[in-house]
């Protein structure tokens, strides 16, 4: 069965849009996955973390799919592994970052997903991106 999801996406080291353009991309070849919308892309402080860091560049993606949650997460996970292990960028590891944020209307708590994404509601660079597109 498709269903609808929601990722976020942020870069905020290397060639930000081209990462995540890639992303995009490569979400685009998973079997039975298309992307279907993308937010504009906003500039945004990093939040938590070291100080000093660089800005980040934040979106969100609708899709459809017929990846379940955790196998969706995998398949994100190595996205995020590839885009950071291409040469010529220096490794990072937000060179990129996927998120689910909501995948259909399911509620899911396990040690390794938690949808809708925990601390989407409390951030800006997440629901402004996600508003555009919902
Ligand atoms: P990070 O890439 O550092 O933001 O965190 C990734 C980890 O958070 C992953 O290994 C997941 O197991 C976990 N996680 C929990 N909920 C989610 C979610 N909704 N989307 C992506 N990762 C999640």
């Amino acid at each position: 069965m498709m269903e609808t999801c929601y990722l976020g996406v942020g870069a905020n080291l290397g060639n930000r849009r081209k990462n995540i353009l890639l992303a995009i991309e490569k979400l685009n070849r998973i079997k039975n996955t298309k992307v279907l919308k993308a937010s504009k892309l906003i500039e945004t402080e990093a939040v938590g973390g070291p100080k000093g860091q660089p800005k980040y560049l934040n979106g969100a993606l609708k899709i459809r799919t017929a990846l379940t949650p955790s196998v969706l997460l995998k398949a994100l996970k190595k996205i995020e592994k590839e885009i950071g292990r291409t040469p010529s960028v220096r490794w990072g590891p937000r060179l990129i970052d996927l998120d689910i944020l909501l995948y259909g209307d399911k509620l899911i708590r396990t040690k390794y997903l938690e949808v809708p994404h925990p601390y989407m509601f409390k951030r800006d660079f997440v629901l402004e991106p996600l508003r555009q597109i919902i």
